[in-house]
């Protein structure tokens, strides 16, 4: 039976596709048999702040940075992001360090904006069905991060991906991040089943946000653990220089000791179940590499 959407496998066996970020010599591909890490903190909050966080993640082999500039916060009291200001500090800590820039956008304009000074984009789960947003990213050609919404089914969640690809940028990251729960013990529900459950139905690479997912910093290594060992191509987790006096989201940051014991710990889950752990070969340090072929599950 021939597929109905974009989004689905378009043969009877289980592909995959390849998104890379970045380009040549720097870039990574998710989707192929490394599992990718994503590491930075919550909010852009200063050029010190993110050139500590830089430095942190070159020393610890992580090519992929994280931080938003532009926040969906709750109340409109809270702090909002830098903004413009923190656009240009990640374009600087990028330049200085060669790092793969992730950040959040909420509409088109901010799009626009962000562009030049980032790799990839992210539509935080807020915005999963901010149409006019997934048409203007489907029409661009970067790679897009797309978080599931809190109270969204895994039917909503494709359909959404599929307004990007519809438009022509096949180049989409899936992003498990917790469903809205009833018990204030952790922040969120992490679905952790949504891995093969999108595998099963999608060809596109499934990572899982184990922070925004549990809420807590003692549960972000064990959550990431878990989401290794079930089949996600990738973790996106904040990190930050001082955890405990994060801007926002402060309960669920870790420190750098935490980042590296789980960068170690998830190498070793990474190769119990066949896979590797921002291996330079597929992940960016190698001049020549190329995609792999399609990692099948
Ligand atoms: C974030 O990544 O900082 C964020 C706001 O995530 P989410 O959209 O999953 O809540
Ligand atoms: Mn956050």
């Amino acid at each position: 039976m021939s597929p109905r959407y974009l989004v689905e496998h378009q043969s009877a066996q289980l592909e995959s596709t390849l998104v890379r970020l970045g380009r040549g010599e720097h870039s990574v591909v998710f989707g192929g048999k490394s599992v990718v890490l994503i590491a930075g903190p919550c909010s852009v909050e200063s050029l010190e702040q993110m050139m500590v966080v830089g430095q942190a993640l070159k020393d610890l082999g992580i090519s992929c940075l994280r931080g938003g500039a532009f926040k969906p916060r709750t109340s409109p009291y809270s702090f909002q992001g830098l903004g413009r200001q923190g656009l240009e500090i990640l374009g600087k800590v990028r330049k200085e360090f060669g790092l793969l820039v992730i950040t959040e956008v909420m509409s088109v304009k901010e799009l626009w904006e962000a562009e030049p000074f980032v790799d990839c984009f992210q539509v935080g789960a807020r915005n999963m069905q901010n149409f006019e947003l997934l048409r203007a990213l489907g029409r661009q050609e970067k790679p897009v991060i797309l978080k599931r919404g809190f109270a969204a089914t895994i039917d909503e969640f494709l359909m959404a991906a599929e307004y990007i690809l519809t438009q022509g940028n096949g180049q989409v990251i899936l992003c498990e991040r917790g469903l809205r729960g009833f018990d204030p013990a952790t922040r969120n529900i992490l679905d952790l089943t949504a891995v093969p459950v999108l595998k099963e139905r999608t060809h596109l690479p499934v990572i899982v946000d184990p922070s925004h997912g549990t809420g807590k910093r003692s549960l972000v290594l064990p959550a990431s653990r878990a989401a290794v060992a079930i089949g996600a191509d990738g973790l996106i987790v904040e990190a930050h220089p001082q955890p405990e006096k994060s801007i926002s989201d402060a309960e669920q940051a870790i420190g750098f000791d935490e980042l590296k014991t789980m960068t170690d710990e998830l190498k070793r889950v990474a190769e119990a179940v066949g896979r590797d752990f921002n291996s330079p070969a597929v992940s960016g340090f190698n001049k020549n590499a190329e995609p792999e072929p399609a990692y099948s599950v």
